[in-house]
């Protein structure tokens, strides 16, 4: 297959339910937003061998690409609507494998919405790549901020936290954990909870999703906010594959507060915001509060404060960041 052929092949019926896509057939799109709202662009990529295993299957790699846009989208109160993606494909790439990157795009796309628009296709020698970049719509001037979070506002999580960095540090680290299955698919399959992030708009006052680890990703919210945080590890809400984990290691639980990749939403509330309406859509959990001061602080059961030895994953698989 020649990239033009690629290109109509595989690519331009993802972008059909869209007119300013052209078919694929033009050089580029022309989108205007709907009447009263806004565009929230944003732009994720990923390199083989870096963040996604080389051996993952196409299908997963594709989903996991756009599902990482979407929580961002999520996460700001955005509704999707394009995408452009670039795609480099090693010169050695088998078709199969190209064909079932197409494949769990396009079905992700139809679950999801939105049509791919446009993109560039082309032939590296290095590991496989791609760049998606996301366009969403809001009511204008609605996009969630990070900057927003006062002192006595709530820390809530939706979802589980920790599922896809425990399977990362078994992967990776050879950690044992309980329910692998239900870690990896967390992993590979993340959840953009994109429908609780439209009903986030209007409510939460600061929103980041969840992709470098809770601790590093409130604390976001915390700098662009001008506040602090504390945070009661025994409030995180675990999957029961997660809670097993952790109670036959408890070393996990450093894992679980720190390791990226869950996309989970991290926002703030008021302190008599109707979490039972959101909860209704995707479970939120009260973690903590925001307070005066800076940074993030975590305590344990006991009240005290724990210390962790990284904030966070750099998305990369394998870098930690070092240090708090
Ligand atoms: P040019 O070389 O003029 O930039 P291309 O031949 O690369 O154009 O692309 C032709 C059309 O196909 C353009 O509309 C472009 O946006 C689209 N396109 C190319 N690659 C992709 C891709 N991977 N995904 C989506 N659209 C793509
Ligand atoms: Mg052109």
């Amino acid at each position: 297959m020649d990239e033009f052929e690629t290109i109509q092949r595989l690519f331009a019926p993802l972008g059909r339910s869209e007119p300013g896509a052209f078919g694929l057939g033009d050089d580029a799109a022309a989108l205007a937003p709907a009447p009263g709202q806004d565009f929230v662009l944003t732009k994720d990529a990923i390199v083989g061998g870096v963040h996604f295993f080389p051996d993952d299957p196409a299908d997963a790699v594709a989903a996991k690409l756009l599902r990482v846009n979407l929580s961002d989208l999520a996460a700001k109160g955005a509704v999707p609507r394009a995408y452009l993606l670039a795609a480099g494909f090693p010169a050695d790439l088998d078709g199969a494998w190209m064909e079932g990157f197409a494949r769990g795009l396009g079905d992700d796309i139809g679950h999801f919405g939105g049509a791919l628009v446009g993109g560039d296709t082309v032939s590296t020698p290095g590991p496989a790549f791609f760049s998606l970049t996301a366009i969403g719509e809001v009511p204008s001037g609605t996009m969630i901020r990070r900057a927003g979070a006062r002192p006595g506002d709530l820390v809530c999580v939706s979802g589980t936290i920790g599922d896809a960095a425990l399977h990362v540090a078994h992967r990776l680290e050879g950690r044992a954990v309980q329910g692998a299955e239900h870690l990896e698919r967390r992993y590979r399959f993340p959840e953009p909870r994109l429908a609780l992030g439209r009903a986030l708009r209007g409510v939460a006052r600061a929103a980041c999703d969840i992709s470098d680890g809770l601790v590093a990703d409130l604390g976001h919210i915390c700098e662009q906010s001008g506040v602090g945080a504390v945070i009661e590890a025994a409030k995180l809400p675990l999957s029961p594959a997660a809670a097993a984990s952790i109670a036959a290691d408890a070393a996990l639980l450093e894992t679980v507060l720190t390791g990226g990749d869950d996309y989970e939403l991290v926002f703030a509330a008021a302190p008599d915001s109707d979490l039972a309406a959101l909860s209704a859509i995707t479970p939120v959990t009260v973690v903590g509060r925001f307070e005066e001061g800076h940074g993030v602080r975590v305590l344990d059961g006991a009240g005290s404060a724990l210390k962790l030895s990284r904030t966070g994953w750099r998305h990369a698989v394998g870098t930690k960041e070092a240090g708090a």
